[in-house]
Formats: C-alpha cells, sequence, structure tokens
C-alpha cells in the first residue's frame, strides 16, 4: 500500500468513528473515496431477514423494489469478493500484477462470516484498475460492515426499550384515570410517538360503528373498509398492499375497538405487526380495566382523584338544587373553572403530577367555597360548582377570590414549586331556564375568559 492508500483508509476510519447513526454516512464515505478514485455513485444496500427485502442504508432505511437488479448480484456475490462488471470473482490468495477494466464493483458486507449487505460501486465509464485496488476495497468494506453492524444493533436495541417503555406507560396510565376520552388519546399519543414511520388511529366501537377517537380525523376511506371487516376473531387485517394494517380491541370476545396503522413508507413489516400486535392486547387490557372500574364508580358519588362530586352526582344535586330554586326563589349562580394551559402541566412534569397538580386545585376550591355550595369535578380538569343562595355580585366575589388564591398557591412539583391559573365563567340562574342551560351560559363566558386572555373571571349577562 502507498501514502494514498492509507490517507485514504484512515479517512474512513475517521468518519466511521464519528458516525453514530446512518444519516449522512454514505454521502461522507462517497466524499471520500472521491478523493482516491473518480466514480460515480456509491450505495450501501443492508438485507433485512425480517422483510426479506434490501433496504437503502439511509436515515429511513428505505426498501429496493423486488425488481431491481440488486437482488441478484447479491444472491451471486455470496460465495464471491466481488461482482465486477456483473460478474462474481474471488480474489487470488497473492497479489499479481492484474489490471481489471471496471465499470461496476459490488462488495458483500460481512459479519461473523455472514454476507449481509453489499456495497455498490459504479464508476460510469470503463476504469482501468489493479489487484491493489480491490484490496484497499475490500478492507473498507470490512471496516465499513462493522460500523454498519453496529447502528442497526443500537437502532433495534433502542426499539426494544422504547417498545417496553410504551408497554409500561399504557399499563401505568389507568392507575388514577377511568374515562376512556382521557385514556385513548394517551394510548393513541404512546403509539405514534413509539411507532414513527406510521400513522395510527384508534377507534372505539359504540352503537354499532367505530368512532375516531385518535387523532382527530382520519380521511383515508380504505380504513373504513378494512374496519368493516373485522370480526371478533380477527387477529388482525392487513390490505392487499400491506400498507394498511387494523388491530381489533376487544373485551371478552366482543370488539371493542381498533388500532389501525397505516405505513407512510412501504409497508408494514413483520415487526411492526408484532409489536402493533402486542401494543393493541396492552391497550386492550388498559381500556377493559378502565371499563370496569367506571362501572363500579357507577355506584360512587365522589371523584377518585379529587374527592369532590363526580359529574353523576353534579348532575343529581344540579336537578335538585334547580327545584328547590324555583320553589323557594331563592338566587343560585353556576361557576365553571379551567385550568389554564394544563396539558402543558403534563407535557412538562408528566400525568402524575399533573394529577397532583388537580388534587391541590380542587383543594383550593373547597377551601374557598361555602358549606352548601356544591363543588365537583366535571371532567379533565374542568370544575363545576353550584352556588346556592347567591347572587352573581357574590359569585364574582367568590370567584375572584379563588383565582386569586389558585394563582398565589405555590404547587410542589419534582421538588420545586410550580404556579397554575384558571379561568371562571359565571351564571345566574333565571326561572325560566333549565339546570343544563343556566351552566351552559356559565360555559360560555369560561370560553370569553379563556378568548380575553385567561386567569380572569367572566360573567354572562344575556339570561
Ligand atoms: P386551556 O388554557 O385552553 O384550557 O389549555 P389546556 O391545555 O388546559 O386545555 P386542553 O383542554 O387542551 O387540555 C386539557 C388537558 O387536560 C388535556 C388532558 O390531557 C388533561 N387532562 C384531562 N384529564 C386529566 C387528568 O385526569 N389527569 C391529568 N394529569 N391530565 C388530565
Ligand atoms: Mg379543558
Ligand atoms: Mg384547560
Amino acid at each position: 500500500m502507498n501514502t494514498k492508500d492509507f490517507h485514504f483508509l484512515a479517512k474512513v476510519s475517521e468518519i466511521l468513528s464519528e458516525k453514530t447513526d446512518t444519516s449522512g454516512l454514505q454521502e461522507s464515505l462517497e466524499k471520500s473515496l472521491n478523493e482516491y478514485i473518480e466514480f460515480e455513485k456509491l450505495s450501501i444496500y443492508i438485507f433485512d431477514d425480517v422483510t426479506n427485502t434490501l433496504r437503502y442504508c439511509n436515515e429511513c432505511w428505505s426498501i429496493i423494489d423486488d425488481s431491481s437488479e440488486i437482488y441478484n448480484i447479491y444472491e451471486s456475490i455470496r460465495e464471491h469478493d466481488f461482482v465486477i462488471n456483473s460478474k462474481a470473482y474471488k480474489l487470488p490468495p497473492v497479489m499479481g500484477d492484474v489490471k481489471l477494466s471496471i465499470k461496476s464493483l459490488y462488495m458483500p458486507l460481512i459479519n461473523d462470516g455472514k454476507i449481509f449487505g453489499i456495497i455498490e460501486l459504479i464508476l460510469g465509464k470503463d476504469t482501468i484498475l489493479d489487484m491493489e485496488f480491490l484490496f484497499l476495497m475490500k478492507i473498507f468494506a470490512a471496516q465499513t460492515a462493522l460500523k454498519i453492524q453496529n447502528i442497526v444493533l443500537n437502532e433495534q436495541s433502542k426499539i426494544n426499550v422504547d417498545f417496553h417503555d410504551s408497554m409500561k406507560n399504557i399499563a401505568k396510565i389507568i392507575e388514577t384515570q377511568y374515562e376512556l376520552n382521557y385514556i385513548v388519546p394517551l394510548i393513541g399519543e404512546m403509539l405514534d410517538r413509539f411507532i414513527s414511520d406510521h400513522l395510527i388511529y384508534v377507534f372505539l366501537y359504540k352503537d354499532g360503528e367505530f368512532k375516531l377517537v385518535w387523532p382527530k380525523a382520519c380521511n383515508d376511506e380504505r380504513i373504513y373498509d378494512t374496519l368493516k371487516q373485522l370480526t371478533p376473531e380477527t387477529e388482525y387485517l392487513l390490505t392487499n398492499d400491506d400498507k394498511i394494517g387494523a388491530f381489533p380491541l376487544t373485551s371478552e370476545g366482543e370488539i371493542i375497538g381498533c388500532i389501525a396503522a397505516r405505513s407512510t413508507l412501504d409497508k408494514l413489516s413483520k415487526r411492526d405487526i408484532s409489536y402493533l400486535e402486542q401494543l393493541t392486547r396492552q391497550s386492550a387490557i388498559t381500556i377493559n380495566r378502565a371499563n370496569t372500574y367506571a362501572k363500579v364508580l357507577q355506584y360512587a358519588t365522589l371523584d377518585a382523584l379529587t374527592g369532590l362530586n363526580n359529574r353523576r352526582q353534579f348532575e343529581v344535586r344540579l336537578k335538585q338544587e334547580i327545584a328547590t330554586t324555583k320553589r323557594q326563589k331563592n338566587p343560585l349562580c353556576a361557576m365553571m373553572i379551567d385550568i389554564d394551559f394544563f396539558k402543558k402541566v403534563n407535557d412538562t412534569y408528566g400525568h402524575a403530577s399533573g394529577d397532583s397538580v388537580l388534587r391541590t386545585v380542587a383543594s383550593i376550591i373547597k377551601e374557598h367555597l361555602r358549606e352548601s355550595d356544591i363543588p365537583s369535578r366535571y371532567g379533565g380538569e374542568e370544575f363545576a360548582v353550584l352556588l346556592p343562595y347567591t347572587h352573581i355580585e357574590e359569585a364574582q366575589i367568590v370567584g375572584e377570590r379563588l383565582r386569586k388564591a389558585v394563582e398565589a398557591a405555590p404547587i410542589p412539583i419534582d421538588k420545586k414549586n410550580i404556579n397554575v391559573t384558571i379561568s371562571m365563567g359565571l351564571a345566574e340562574f333565571t326561572p325560566e331556564e333549565s339546570g343544563e342551560e343556566l351552566f351552559k351560559r356559565a360555559d360560555t363566558a369560561l370560553y370569553e375568559a379563556k378568548e380575553s386572555g385567561r386567569n380572569r373571571v367572566c360573567i354572562n349577562k344575556n339570561a
């Protein structure tokens, strides 16, 4: 070997030692080889034995079409050192003074004596090269093979870790939650984060049809067509082109929903399917537990997280209070509260911390109300309060006091204190309306409070 060869190999070593993934790897190697000889194109392909396809060694590992000539070359190179101008060769044991006219050159990537990929070097025009060059390329291929094997293993183990995290997180959601409207979007988000090359849709089966619960929209008719073919016995269904997969969520032999995945790149691989099957099973368990929990809680009156009245009890108390108010002609006010930017709390500190914020806000609400007031957890991070014997002017004073108390309260999270604010809407009952209409007006006022900047109390006057 001469200085030029050493220089080239040193450069390659440097590039490989810097790389931790496949992004830009090909380009960098191409550049260093370009300093050595003139050529048209350098490509690296890896064989994926899960999908039985060759993949392009780039960030997204794109699949090479079955009809590509590269599959034949990959087959013919197996027992050889090179494929030169479409013919397979073995290197002679000693270096002779042979020169070859080369237009295209293929070298196997080998690990543990097994071929797992191939490097393609297209020279573009016939180029006279000697044996020394081929030996150099053999070293180049060996170095590259080692690095790529490393990258592939790393990526695979990262996927495995992420997968187990996703499984654990899905199982954990349920600890304090039983509202499907809250749980299912979380599951959707988690799957989506884990399965990045696919679009994930989560459906719940209600009243004879699949209703999309995550994300907000699905315009793909083929997904809906696939859903129609599901039965409780279906393990999973794939469309003919393997681009869409539907994985039914079942409970006690009945379909309760479905997770659908649509690939944005190539088809769903066996590996994707296996992950999705397991994640679907875990999601079904979580949803089932939530359903059972919700059934048990149907008979409860208090919200498990905050200890306030639950939504069901709120409806009962509202009916009672409206009846009393009408009979006795007492004033009555409705208060709707919503925590500001609560999603950000969850996203920054996690859902367990979010729950702890909910508990704190609930206890501040309770603390600032009278014995006769009726606070409830209306849903998620929303609270509804009934204020009997209260005119709107007093309600406004109570509301302002409450708003300031929440704003000022330090909430301990992760060994530090955070603050949250609330927005509030108020409305006073008028005899011609229903309880539902009253709270609808309070909700309109809450919306106004949000729109006009949050952390404020708004009153609905158009009774
Ligand atoms: P805005 O100021 O407009 O109200 O913003 P926001 O982020 O509070 O509003 P949004 O309605 O978009 O988000 C409410 C979030 O509350 C979304 C949901 O993940 C979260 N959430 C709902 N219920 C619970 C719960 O029981 N626990 C926790 N930790 N989060 C919940
Ligand atoms: Mg809200
Ligand atoms: Mg909110």
